[in-house]
């Protein structure tokens, strides 16, 4: 099986990954653990990355793309794999398809592990761990017998203080603004699958095994290969700026770092001819396929570069914004803090 599993913080989603990895005997592929240990055995792609994180920025999409083809040259995952954390956005999305219609491994689907919000606030505000032995607990699913205490080994219980309700909404609401558009583009692919993730673990995993089971086989189309491959030689290196702009935009140095984009994009506009193609929507495939010829690149890269000023220019204004929506939300924290106290 070749799976995307998708599920808010607090849906179970790790422990689910761990119960089909058991079952299926294919590796859950996590890219946060694929960065840490990339980093730490110091491959060409970890100092790649860690000369990001170094920077200040954060890890671009190829280098993310180019750590998940690796890891499925792996023989462990010959029979499938379950990707957690990538992707979270529709370029990420796209480009891996891209890769894996090359690599002939098609994703079958997309499951999304669907909990109620309310359910989702109680799972994680509710939670308490023993801070002598790592016991979990939960105040309003699994309390302990003894309150404040492990039934354990007595020790004290721990809050996390980012276990708040305000910052696991607005954590909750960054996932959905990341994920719904994400659902749409799987749906459109008829890749996308629903399990609801409210019950009992061992009903949900029976629920996800149900869908695993009845994937549709997918071989590649000849098409697709091809298509992927022409793709990925034309418009590489245009694709992985962008995203990385993108990927880029709430960092702190996005700023420096826009200018710099500016400086080189002026540079390729330079080079190119002067065009008045308007840049509609990204990336059609038609659009993309038309970009093969040289002269159709050259266009591509002087109507990105326009764009990417105009993005450039957006982030100009985008940290003041960021500021002014911090002061409104600061007295509240701080009453939540008092109350918390
Ligand atoms: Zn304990």
């Amino acid at each position: 099986m070749r799976i995307v599993l998708v599920g808010a913080p607090g849906s179970g989603k790790g422990t689910q990954a761990k119960m089909l990895v058991e079952k299926y005997g294919v590796p859950q592929i996590s890219t946060g653990d694929l960065l840490r240990e990339a980093v730490a055995a110091k491959t060409p792609l970890g100092l790649q990355a860690k000369a990001a994180m170094d920077a200040g920025q954060l890890v671009s999409d190829q280098i993310v793309l180019n750590m998940i083809e690796e890891r499925l040259k792996a023989p462990d995952t010959q029979n499938g794999f379950i990707l957690d954390g990538f992707p979270r956005n529709i370029p990420q999305a796209e480009a891996l398809d891209v890769m894996l219609n090359r690599l002939q491994k098609p994703l079958q689907g997309a499951i999304l592990i669907d909990v109620d919000f309310d359910l989702l606030m109680q799972r994680i505000t509710g939670r308490r761990t023993c801070v002598s032995c790592g016991a979990v607990y939960n105040i309003y699913t699994s309390p302990s017998k003894l309150e404040d205490h492990c039934d354990q080994c007595g020790g004290n219980l721990h809050h996390r203080a980012d276990d708040n309700e305000e910052t696991i909404s607005n954590r909750l609401r960054v996932y959905e603004m990341q994920t719904a558009p994400l659902i749409a583009y799987y749906t459109n692919q008829n890749k996308q699958y629903t399990q609801e993730g409210n019950g009992e673990i061992e009903e949900i995993f029976e629920g996800l095994c149900n869908i695993i089971d009845s994937l549709p086989l997918l071989t590649p189309q000849k098409e697709d290969i091809e298509t992927a491959i022409s793709m990925e030689e034309s418009e590489n290196k245009t694709t992985i700026m962008e995203n990385h702009q993108e990927l880029t935009t709430f960092d702190d140095k996005s700023k420096e770092k826009a200018k710099e984009t500016e400086v080189t994009s002026e540079k390729k506009a330079k080079e190119a001819p002067k065009t008045s193609v308007k840049r509609t929507t990204r990336s059609t495939k038609r659009k993309k396929k038309e970009a093969t010829t040289m002269a159709a690149k050259k266009k591509a890269t002087a109507t990105k570069a326009k764009a990417t000023k105009k993005k450039a220019a957006k982030k100009k204004a985008a940290p003041k914004k960021k500021k002014a929506a911090k002061k409104k939300a600061a007295p509240k924290k701080k009453k939540a803090a008092k109350k918390r106290k």
